[in-house]
């Protein structure tokens, strides 16, 4: 299976290209169709299996098959449980968008929060962040996300290790119902699959 089957478009297999990847890995081939079909995806994969650009390359294409104006909601929230994660994770939707007009930012907590207010600010398509943040930030009315489309959990388990469950809980209330989610967990414990449960809707379900 090619790239150029999962019906990427030129600007992302232009990027993949770049990135010197060759051929889609499992998980790729088997999320990356029916996210771009627009269903909700279940799947276990660690890391190291290419699930990064197997949720971000179809929310990627999915996101500028469709332009908002020069306001730019937040349209893709991409939760993560750490910051190193979070940071990964950005390098990665910055590359993939190279082609495309699409803009990205990563928030965290332990630093400054004023640079990161001020690239929200600017106006962004796609948001990574882990929880604490996230949440501090949105109380301050420094983001808004109300106009979400697609949410990301990644690395469900080490969320719920790291007690965030309380924390996803408060973010889901804060997107719209209607909207595409995408959970990424290395492990499925009772607590992963009522998590689960709880933000999916009809989900395909895909291993690595
Ligand atoms: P991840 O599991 O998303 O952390 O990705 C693990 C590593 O595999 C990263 O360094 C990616 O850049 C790389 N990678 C992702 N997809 C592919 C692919 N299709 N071919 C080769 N390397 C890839």
């Amino acid at each position: 299976m090619s790239f150029q089957s999962l019906g990427l478009s030129e600007a992302l297999l232009k990027a993949i290209s770049e990135k010197g990847y060759t051929t889609p890995s499992p998980i790729q081939q088997k999320a990356i169709p029916p996210i771009l079909e627009g269903k909700d995806i279940l799947a276990s994969a660690q890391t190291g299996t290419g699930k990064t650009a197997g949720f971000t390359l179809p929310i990627l294409q999915l996101l500028s098959e469709k332009t908002t104006g020069k306001h730019r909601p937040i349209r893709a929230l991409i939760l993560t449980p750490t910051r190193e994660l979070a940071a990964q994770v950005y390098a990665n939707v910055k590359e993939y968008s190279t082609f495309l007009n699409i803009k990205s930012a990563v928030i965290f907590g332990g630093v400054n929060q004023n640079p990161q207010a001020a690239t929200l600010r600017q106006g962004i398509d796609i948001l990574v962040a882990t929880p604490g943040r996230l949440l501090d930030l949105n109380n301050q009315g420094l983001l808004s996300l109300k106009q979400v489309e697609f949410f990301v959990l990644d690395e469900a388990d080490r969320m719920l290790d790291m007690g965030f469950l309380r924390d996803i809980e408060r973010v889901i209330k804060m997107i719209p119902v209607k909207r595409q989610n995408l959970m990424f967990s290395a492990t499925f414990s009772k607590d992963i699959k009522r998590l689960a449960h709880g933000i999916l809707n009809h989900p395909v379900q895909v291993e690595a």
